[in-house]
């Protein structure tokens, strides 16, 4: 059996949330990511496709400024070591993202990881103005913008043993559906109360070690 795993982005792949850094930046007052609209959002109040509306709504900088920005973080330097060893065994990873593929595909490209798959939301800039869009959102469970269990099934479909790796609320689609499930933050103390078996890790560090001994039982 060959694993799939499927990695959040933003405070997974990429230890800072860079996703919240930039509507933070670019909103007014910080507003984006302002405690009202993202308390909404904890209280389901708010479903994430509409939060991420909301928050694009609140948004004015240019893909240039956004881009410089972004460029400002970096990848979990653990984390392209881990994808070449994981497809050197014959597994599989893909990231799933609630955040915006720009970031996404260029922080992947600047860590040499530019063949790495990625879903995530579509950032569409007119001027200042950031407009989102959701490719995925159809098939998905109506509240998420881009459903990571949708992404789960299509790996289970192709016969892959299913990952989540994730840190936050946006995971929880996908670690609903998924055979098994790496957590931190938000999302380990989730599963801990859905009763949902989740390993703790740190970094890409952990997380490697975690599915080394997996690869060394299936032998
Ligand atoms: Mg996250
Ligand atoms: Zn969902």
């Amino acid at each position: 059996m060959r694993f799939a795993y499927l990695c959040d982005f933003d405070g997974t792949v990429s230890p800072s949330d860079i996703g919240a850094a930039l509507a933070k930046r670019f909103s007014p007052d910080g507003r984006a990511e302002g405690a009202e609209l993202l308390a909404r959002w904890f209280r389901g109040e708010l479903g994430h496709r509409e939060l991420t509306e909301a928050q694009c709504g609140l948004l004015s900088v240019t893909a240039e400024e956004a881009l410089a920005f972004t460029r400002g973080f970096a990848l979990d330097p653990h984390f392209a070591p881990f994808v070449r060893e994981a497809e050197s065994r014959g597994d599989a990873v893909m990231v799933l993202s609630e955040g915006l593929d720009f970031y996404v595909a260029d922080q992947l490209g600047r860590a040499g990881l530019a063949g790495v798959p990625f879903a995530a939301n579509v950032a569409r800039f007119e001027g200042r103005r950031v407009v989102p869009e959701f490719p995925y959102a159809a098939e998905g469970c109506g509240s998420c913008g881009n459903c990571k269990a949708v992404h789960v099934r299509r790996w289970r479909e192709r016969g892959h043993a299913t990952v989540l790796v994730g840190d936050g609320l946006s995971d929880r689609c996908g670690a609903r559906e998924a055979d098994r499930v790496l957590a931190r933050r938000d999302l380990l103390a989730w599963c801990r109360t859905e009763r949902i078996a989740a390993d703790p890790f740190e970094s890409f560090q952990d997380v490697a070690g975690i599915t080394r001994a997996w690869a060394d039982g299936r032998r």
